[in-house]
């Protein structure tokens, strides 16, 4: 029987539903290095066919929970289970897994096709079916017609493009990636960041990743794990991360915020949230009292600026933009209301505003979000 983790939130399971059988379940891991604790009671469950990623800044752990689940490193408490069966003390070799390192760490000797084939060699895969699998392998990653160059002769996107087709030649039931794409300049970076995703949805075959990258994180995962200084502080779809972080850090650290005070009031009939004097309805206002203040967070993106116009009652604040910056296809500016100061995102084409313009700021309630 799998073993569920004895926290989690439904938000955790995205679109998984509790019956679903688990690939790999981090069972309250915890990981010391001396006196530093990289790992602080995980529980995770990841589900077939997955792309999952763990992302965090720089020492939040997640290099540690993927070696853990490789491993690598054996947890100072807690266990690691695939397909339910505990594996923590199991050696690499002995698990299903593979795993796509930040270098891609081929063997300089070996031509791209024996690159691939280095590890069917050592399982002695007989030579017709490794032709077949090695082909098979580099058509996925695109590299036909590319067997015979050596790894000095390929450049970084191909190098790493030949390190998953040899991972992935081992059929893996679940592959791992540490920041595969992070040697890579950002628009080679970005192709391959969608190249990984069809590869993926093509093989069927877990994926746990791990990036710093928010916006890789949020492109290309079925399910992002937020870690903070050994914890998991949020699990969810990347869609939901965005739209309702559960706390300050995740709304800032997953793209940009505007955190603001807001009152509940009382509103035709109802609970709603006053800002500067607009009334928001039909936010989740569940368990506050009329008079009490929440935390809202709202994306730039769901600010609208407009002309003043009198007569506009509760629909908006008044504000003065500060300074616009021009980005191509949108516009960032800073606009003042009363003590806030606004970040807004536009899109190129709206009007463009000077310093000091008077302007109606209103904000689209069904995107903004009360933080618990
Ligand atoms: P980065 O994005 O910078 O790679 P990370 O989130 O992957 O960071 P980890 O590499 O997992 O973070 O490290 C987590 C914490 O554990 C850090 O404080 C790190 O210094 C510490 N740590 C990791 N490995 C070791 C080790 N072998 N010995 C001592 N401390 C370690």
């Amino acid at each position: 029987m799998n073993q569920r983790p004895a926290s989690g939130t439904e938000a955790a399971l995205g679109s998984y539903s509790r019956q679903d059988e688990t690939v790999v379940e981090a069972v309250n891991i915890t990981k010391r290095f001396g006196k530093v604790t990289a790992l602080n009671q995980i529980n995770l469950a990841v589900y077939p066919g997955e792309f999952l990623t763990l992302l965090g800044p720089s020492g939040c752990g997640k290099t540690t929970l993927l070696r853990i689940i490789a491993g690598f490193e054996t947890p100072t408490e807690g266990r690691v289970l695939l397909h339910g069966r505990d594996v923590t003390m199991l050696p690499p070799e002995k698990r299903p897994l593979n795993m796509v390192f930040q270098r891609y760490a081929l063997f300089p000797h070996l031509n791209v096709a024996e690159n691939v084939a280095f590890g069917l060699r050592l399982q002695r895969v007989n030579e017709l079916e490794l032709r077949e699998r090695v082909t098979q392998a580099l058509a996925l990653v695109r590299l036909e017609g590319f067997e015979t160059r050596l790894p000095h002769q390929v450049s970084g996107g191909q190098a790493q493009r030949v390190a998953l087709a040899r991972a992935l030649v081992n059929r893996p039931e679940v592959l791992l990636l540490d920041e595969p794409l992070s040697a890579l300049d950002r628009k080679v970076r970005l192709q391959m960041q969608d190249e990984l995703r069809q590869i993926q949805a093509a093989v069927g075959t877990t994926f746990i990743y791990v990036t710093h990258d928010q916006d890789e994180a949020m492109a290309m995962s079925t399910r992002v794990v937020l870690l903070r200084d050994g914890i998991i502080t949020q699990i969810a779809t990347p869609q939901e991360l965005y739209r309702a972080p559960a706390s300050e850090f995740a709304a800032n650290f997953i793209g940009d915020a505007n955190l603001l005070e807001g009152r509940v009031v009382e509103f035709e009939g109802g609970l709603a949230v006053e800002w500067c004097g607009q009334v928001l309805k039909n936010l989740a206002t569940t368990g506050k009292a009329a008079g009490s203040t929440v935390r809202l967070m709202v994306r730039p993106e769901a600010i609208r600026l407009a002309e003043p116009r009198p007569e506009q009652g509760a629909t908006c604040a008044q504000g003065v933009v500060e300074r616009s910056s021009f980005y191509g296809f949108y516009w960032i500016h800073r606009v003042r209301v009363g003590e806030h100061s606004l970040v807004v995102r536009e899109l190129g084409g709206a009007a463009v505003y000077s310093p000091g313009t008077r302007v109606q700021v209103s904000i689209d309630a069904g995107r903004a979000a009360i933080l618990p």
